[in-house]
Formats: structure tokens, sequence, C-alpha cells
């Protein structure tokens, strides 16, 4: 599979939009997904599906929307189950949570489908791709080993969790010059991270709950992999000691993470701020209808970032950093934010069928 950026394909070239599914459509990333993909050059919401609670429901008496205007022909689409002999769309966005995406998002891959998944199910498969596009897109490469090693006729391709979002894209352009080889993080996460209905009031107004359950393993596992190298039909990963420590925050988006870095060769604050402002990321990312102009963002101000002043920075696709500064106990310390919801999930998911589309894989795949 070749991975370089061609001319947008024959469906785009003829003005004509890929039809997509949105699987768990009515909750917090399956809503973020339907704002994501409203007016996409590309993409066609055709299907939405969900639990047997809304099967059969007009999407607008299924889900309690919640920002923003509901398109019109999205409010009207009747909502299916999530089975592929039921959702005809070749690209399929999943919501789903783990218990039902690990069943689910293979019969669709096994049906000839090119899923893009948000459940932690297949994050760490060795034959699955587990990217954020400017990061690591270069670890889709792999989709042809799976389908040889899975005998699929689709694709899993999966995001990685909210909170490891934003700690890979703020520590990737550090990760390719200085190589990055011990972490501690802890982070504050944002309540749209637990889906709606999420925390109850009183467990999360005026407090911070110090524990989200299997995040701090999720950020230690799936860092190394996506700053680890591709090589012929596997990933390398990266060698790192991660410490994760995760809270709960009454912020409404906007994961924050603070940290302290070791490097295999310390730079300068004013080097790592350097590098930071100057990366770009893996080219066949860039340019795209999704993709912000900065991926990340270095903030000068002493109290930036912040949730509610920059989360939407890149229409909630840009990774803030600030604070970046010596650190007594490892070399550098940091603060980076970004959108769970929208980089962490949706966004992420439709940047990389983005990148499928435009180098052909999509196209491919519907073909073959
Ligand atoms: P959520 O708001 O609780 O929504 C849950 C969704 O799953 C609803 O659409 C629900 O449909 C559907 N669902 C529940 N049981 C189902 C079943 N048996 N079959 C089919 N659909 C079913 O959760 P969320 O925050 O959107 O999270 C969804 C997934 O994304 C999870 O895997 C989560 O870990 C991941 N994720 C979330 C975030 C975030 O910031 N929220 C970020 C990254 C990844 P009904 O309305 O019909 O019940």
């Amino acid at each position: 599979m070749k991975l370089e950026t061609k001319s947008p394909h024959t469906r785009q070239a003829n003005g004509e939009r890929w039809p997509v599914a949105i699987l768990a459509a009515t909750g917090a990333v399956g809503q973020a997904f339907i704002r994501t993909l409203k007016d996409h050059p590309w993409f066609e919401i055709a299907e939405v599906a969900a639990s047997e609670r809304s099967v059969g429901k007009t999407y607008k008496d299924a889900a309690k929307w919640m920002e923003g205007e509901l398109p019109p022909d999205v409010a009207e689409l009747v909502l299916t189950a999530c089975d592929p002999s039921q959702v005809k769309s070749p690209i399929i966005f999943s919501a789903l949570d783990a218990d039902v995406a690990t069943v689910a998002e293979a019969a669709f891959a096994r049906a000839g489908r090119v899923v893009f998944s948000n459940a932690k199910s297949y994050r760490m498969e060795p034959d699955v791709p587990l990217v954020i596009p400017e990061v690591n897109g270069d670890h889709l490469a792999l989709l042809t080993h799976q389908r040889k090693v899975r005998g699929w006729t689709g694709a899993i391709i999966t995001n990685a969790n909210c909170s490891t979002t934003v700690v890979a894209a703020a520590l990737a352009p550090l990760h390719e010059k200085f190589g990055v080889n011990r972490l501690f993080v802890s982070t504050m996460q944002a309540i749209s991270g637990a889906g709606y209905p999420g925390v109850p009031s009183l467990d999360i107004l005026g407090n911070v709950v110090p524990y989200i359950g299997d995040e701090e393993p999720k950020i230690e596992r799936e860092l190394a992999k996506m700053l680890g190298k591709f090589d012929n039909d596997k990933i390398v990963h990266a060698p790192m000691i991660v410490t994760a420590h995760t809270s709960r925050v009454a912020v409404e988006n906007g994961h924050t993470a603070v940290m302290s870095v070791g490097f295999d060769r310390k730079p300068t604050v004013e080097e790592a701020i350097e590098t930071l402002r100057n990366w770009k990321g893996y080219a066949p990312s860039l340019g795209l209808p999704t993709s912000p102009e900065h991926a990340v963002f270095v903030h000068d101000g002493l109290d930036q970032p912040q949730p509610r002043r920059h989360v939407m920075m890149g229409r909630g696709m840009t990774t803030s950093v600030g604070r970046v500064r010596e650190c007594k106990m490892l070399d550098l310390r940091m603060v980076a934010m970004s959108h769970n919801v929208i980089r962490g999930a949706a966004g992420g998911s439709v940047l990389n069928a983005e990148v499928l589309v435009s180098n052909g894989f999509v196209q491919e795949t519907v073909n073959q």
C-alpha cells in the first residue's frame, strides 16, 4: 500500500461524497462525528446506528442532542442496529464502547468495510494501526498485513485513548529529534470524556476525582506503540518508561496533561520550543479537510493553555502546549491540552479516514 498523497479519488473528483455510517451515533462521540461530518466535502452521513433502545426511532427522537443545531437531514434518519447486514456504507465511524465494539467492528471489517474505531478493543493488536495522522500516519501501512493475517476484506483503524492523544501529539516532535525515554504525566480530564450523561453532578461539581478506570494503563501502553517505528509489518514500540496519574475535573471539554520528560539527548528549553513550533508531522496528513493549520501550537503565556480559552483552536484539532521549562527531576516540564471528543475521538477518526481516502485505500477496498 502506497502512502503518498494522491490527487483526491474519483468520487471526490466527480463531486460525489462517500456514504458513511456512524455506530453509537447518539452518544457524546457519535454526536461529535455528526458535527465534524456536517458539510464535509468528501463524506455524507448516510446511516446512523445505536443500541436496541434506539433502533427504529428517528435520530431526533432517540438522541438528546447536546450542542448547536442538529442537521435536519440527520434528524430524520432512522437508527438501525450496529450490524453489517443492516448498515451498508463502505466507511464506518465507530463510537462503540469496547464491550460491543470487539464483535461488531470485526463483523464490519470482515464484511469489507473500513472501520475507524474509538474503542480500546483493537488498539494494542500488533496488526492494527493506532494512529494520530500527523504523529504516525505511516503506521497505516500495517493494513496490508492486517488483511493478510485476518483474512478481512475490510479493515480496522483505531484512535488512541483521548488522554494518550494529548500526550502523544505534544511529545512526537520532541521524540523524533531527542528521543523521549522517561515520562511522568498527570492529567486533568474533562467530564465529556466519560460520555453522556457521564459523571453524576454531585461527584464532580467542586471536586476532583483522582481515578478514571483503566485510563492510566491505556496511556502507559498506547504511547509507546504510537511513538514506535513501523518496520516490516510490525510496530517496534518506543523504549520508554511512562508513569501516569489521571483525574477527572469539572471542565466540560479538553483534557490537560502536565508532564516531566526525560530524553536520550536533552534539548535546551529553546531547542524544544523551536522543535515544537517547526513541526509539521506526517506529510500526507496535511492539507486535508479536517487537518488543522497547527497540529501543535506553543503558547507563550505563563498561564496557558487553558481548556476554556484554547480547546477549539484548529476547530478542536490543535494540541496546545505551554510552559516548556527546566525540570529538576527529569529534563524538561511542559503542559499540553486538546479537545478530547474532537481531536481525541471523532475528529481524529475523520482525519484518519481522509488520509486513507486520499491515498486510494478506501477506493481499493470498495473495488476489490
Ligand atoms: P456515551 O456518550 O455513553 O454513548 C454511548 C453510545 O453507545 C450511545 O450511542 C449508545 O446508544 C451506544 N450503545 C450503548 N450500548 C450499545 C449496544 N449494545 N449496541 C450499540 N450501541 C450501543 O459514550 P461516548 O463518550 O460517546 O464513548 C463512546 C466510545 O468512545 C467509548 O469506547 C469511549 O471509550 C470512546 N471515547 C470517548 C471519548 C470521549 O471523550 N467521550 C474519547 C475517546 C474515545 P443508545 O443511545 O442507543 O443507548
